[in-house]
C-alpha cells in the first residue's frame, strides 16, 4: 500500500499584531512541524483537544491557507508552494466535509444547486449530465430526489450533512478531510452519518483524514490514529496498538478518559488527570511542549525538543522516554491493514 497524501514538517503560523501601529509581535503556532502519511483507502484519525491545531492542520493540507512551511504531496504532486491558480485543477481531488453543515451550505441555494455548483465550476458537463450526476449523488447519500428544489433550512441537521457530503463527492475526489463531521449532530444521528461515510469510502475508494475530539468515534472508524497536542503530533499508531498500549504520556492521559467498550478486555487503567492548562500556541514551552503538564517529565524535557520518530514498526512517538536511533521516515514500516 502506498501513501496518497504525504505531509512533511507542515507549519501554519498566524501572525499576531498588537499595539497602536499593529506591529507584528509574534505568531500563533497552530501547526508546528507535522509529519505523516495518509495511505490509500485508509481512514487516518486526527485527534486532540479543542484548540490543538487539528482543524488548521486539515485545512492547511488542503491548501485552504498559504502555509508557513513544510510540504504536502497529494497523489505525487507537491502542492505546498502552489498558488491558488495552479491549485485549481487539483481541487476536485481533495475535498472537505465541514463540522457545521448549517454554516457551510448557502441558505439561498436549493439542494440541487448546492450539489451542482462544483460541477458548474470545474467541469464542462451539459445540463442534462449535471442533473443526472446530482440525482446519483442524492441517491448515494440517501437524500430523496423529490427534495431537490428545497432549501437547506427545510432539512434536519443530519440531512444537511448528507447534502454537504454529496457536494464534496461531486467531483469524484480521492481524498476527503472530514472535520468533526458529526460533532454538531444529535447523538441519534451520528452513527448514521458515520456509517454513510464508511459506505461511501468503500463504494468510491475514498481516503479520509478524520478529525475529531471524540476518541470512541475515531476508534470505530479509523485505521490508524495520530494524536495532536499544541500544534504537533505526539504519537501515531495503528488503532489497536494505540488503544491497547498507548506510549506517549499525553496519549495515555487522553485514553484513560475513554470508557472501554468491551468489558472482557478492560484493562486496569486508572484515569490520569493532567494538571494545568494547555499553554498558548503563541508561547509554547521550551523543549517538549508537553513538559508543563507531563506526569513523567525529566530535566532533559525542559531543554531539548524530542524527535518525532519511529519506535516500533508503524509507531511514531515524540518523547524522550522512547528516544532511540530510530528513523523519522514515516514511509518506513507501515503494517498492512
Ligand atoms: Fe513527558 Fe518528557 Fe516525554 Fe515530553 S519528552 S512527553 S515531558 S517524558
Ligand atoms: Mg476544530
Amino acid at each position: 500500500n502506498t501513501a496518497l497524501v504525504q505531509v512533511r514538517d507542515l507549519k501554519m503560523h498566524f501572525p499576531i499584531h498588537s499595539g497602536l501601529l499593529r506591529r507584528r509581535t509574534g505568531a500563533v503556532k497552530a501547526v508546528d512541524g507535522v509529519t505523516f502519511d495518509v495511505m490509500r483507502g485508509e481512514t487516518l484519525g486526527l485527534v486532540g483537544e479543542s484548540g490543538c491545531g487539528k482543524s488548521t492542520c486539515g485545512r492547511a493540507i488542503l491548501r485552504l491557507y498559504d502555509i508557513t512551511g513544510g510540504e504536502v504531496t497529494i497523489d505525487g504532486t507537491a502542492i505546498g508552494q502552489m498558488g491558488q491558480g495552479a491549485l485549481r485543477p487539483l481541487r476536485p481531488t481533495m475535498q472537505m466535509v465541514f463540522q457545521d453543515p448549517q454554516a457551510s451550505l448557502n441558505p439561498r441555494m436549493t439542494v440541487e444547486a448546492i450539489i451542482r455548483e462544483p460541477l458548474d465550476e470545474h467541469t464542462r458537463m451539459t445540463g442534462a449530465e449535471k442533473a443526472d450526476k446530482v440525482a446519483e449523488l442524492m441517491d448515494a447519500v440517501g437524500l430523496n430526489r423529490r427534495f431537490a428544489k428545497r432549501y437547506p433550512h427545510a432539512f434536519s441537521g443530519g440531512q444537511r450533512q448528507r447534502i454537504g457530503i454529496a457536494r464534496a463527492l461531486a467531483l469524484n475526489p480521492k481524498f476527503i478531510v472530514c472535520d468533526e463531521p458529526i460533532a454538531a449532530l444529535d447523538v441519534s444521528i451520528q452513527a448514521q452519518v458515520v456509517n454513510l461515510l464508511e459506505d461511501l469510502q468503500e463504494k468510491y475508494g475514498l481516503t479520509y483524514l478524520f478529525i475529531s475530539h471524540d476518541l470512541s468515534m475515531v476508534r470505530h472508524i479509523a485505521t490508524r490514529i495520530a494524536v495532536m497536542y499544541l500544534g504537533r503530533i505526539v504519537e501515531l499508531a495503528p488503532r489497536d496498538a494505540l488503544f491497547g498500549d498507548p506510549l506517549h504520556p499525553y496519549t495515555r492521559a487522553l485514553l484513560s478518559a475513554v470508557p472501554e467498550p468491551d468489558p472482557t478486555r478492560a484493562r486496569a487503567r486508572d484515569r490520569i488527570v493532567l494538571q494545568g492548562d494547555v499553554p498558548s500556541p503563541a508561547n509554547p514551552p521550551k523543549g517538549c511542549n508537553f513538559c508543563t503538564r507531563c506526569p513523567a517529565v525529566m530535566d532533559v524535557c525542559k531543554q531539548v525538543e524530542p524527535t518525532y520518530q519511529q519506535v516500533q514498526p508503524g509507531r511514531f512517538v515524540a518523547c524522550h522516554l522512547y528516544e532511540t536511533t530510530g528513523t523519522a521516515d514515516p514511509t518506513a514500516g507501515h503494517p498492512p491493514h
